[in-house]
């Protein structure tokens, strides 16, 4: 039997034993679906254009909601599921996250799946409107329109692909330097709280977390001047390796000296303190340059210590992000 053979024999006699846990997958993602194409029809008509790809398209002069709705919430669950099926034949239905997922039992994996909900249902937006009272709606308008130089507009897509992802990851490098600093690691404790690393990790992570990345996304978008089309695909290649550098697959060893890899991103979320504010990029090139790069090495476990792990993983998924925020503004001490 072919890998995939295997892995869909194991899935189809886990899920005669746990239909509750398929029903409530597949629950999560409807849900995703259904409030992420919503969402921007519902807000639109009462206040804001609520969009994650808002700043996108007020770059590109779409200033309402219509069928381009649909494209980050189907994008991002169609990434999932990929991502999910892809994990389990390489690694065995076993060993799988779709197989916690469907298991139900691990804390971590239910929890990956309430920020997959957040993210991808744009309710992360939302919140983010919320938490900055609103300031996040200006500084959107700003980048995508205050910062339009397009500087390299019109050059071959070629060219504007490699610009694009050396900005993005350079400017990635240092927000996630930023977020691993004492003024922003109580929010980045989001990401860092996971215990199990697998495909769906890229989605937890603190609402105004994945705003930055929004903000120095749209920022290279109108300072260069890129084309959507080039976008697009940038936003498709770094969806599926932000999962798949969260998996346990282990990718070929000449990939290191071009991307962090698994192996490379595993020692960022481990426990053993030297491996602490290490391999931050996406570009192995940026970790080396700024002196943060650890060659792969055995990690002794993942997740945060102490009260920190008491704070996550909680079931209690929308008041640990409200809880959370309150720690960072100092409104809450970390008890
Ligand atoms: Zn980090
Ligand atoms: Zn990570």
């Amino acid at each position: 039997m072919s890998a995939l053979q295997i892995a869909m024999t194991g899935f189809a006699e886990h899920v005669q034993l746990r239909k509750r846990g398929l029903l409530n997958f597949i629950g999560v993602l409807a849900a995703s679906l259904i409030v992420g194409t919503a969402l921007p029809w519902l807000m639109f008509f009462g206040g804001p254009y609520v969009d994650t790809l808002a700043p996108v398209y007020e770059f590109l002069g779409i200033k309402t909601p219509g069928m381009h709705v649909l494209l980050f919430p189907t994008a991002m669950v169609g990434v999932a599921v990929i991502c999910l099926v892809v994990e389990a034949i390489g690694l065995g239905y076993r060993d799988s996250t779709l197989f916690l997922v469907i298991e139900g039992d691990n804390r971590s994996v239910r929890s990956d799946l309430f920020y997959l909900f957040l993210r991808v249902s744009g309710v992360a937006t939302l919140v983010t409107f919320v938490m900055t009272l609103g300031t996040a709606l200006h500084v959107d308008a700003m980048t995508a329109l205050g910062l339009d130089f397009s500087l390299i507009h019109g050059t071959h897509p070629v060219v504007q692909f490699f610009v694009l992802v050396l900005a993005i990851t350079f400017c990635n490098y240092w927000t996630h330097r930023l977020l691993h600093s004492r003024w922003f690691f109580e929010l980045h404790k989001v990401h860092h709280s996971a215990e199990h690393l697998g495909v769906l990790l890229p989605f937890r992570a603190h609402p105004l977390d994945h705003y930055l990345a929004r903000v120095y996304t749209t920022a290279s978008l109108s300072l260069f001047g890129i084309e959507p089309s080039v976008l697009i695909a940038w936003m498709g290649i770094n969806a599926f390796y932000q999962s798949m550098v969260h998996s346990k697959i282990d990718w070929p060893k000449w990939t290191e000296y071009i991307v962090v890899t698994p192996a490379l991103h595993r020692i960022h979320h481990s426990t053993e303190p030297r491996h602490f504010n290490k391999n931050m990029s996406i570009l192995t090139i940026w970790d080396k340059l700024f002196g943060t790069y650890h060659p792969p090495e055995d990690v002794p476990g993942y997740g945060l210590d102490g009260v920190d792990r008491d704070n996550f993983n909680t079931d209690h998924y929308l008041s640990e992000v409200f809880l959370c925020f309150a720690r960072w503004i100092g409104l809450k001490r970390n008890t």
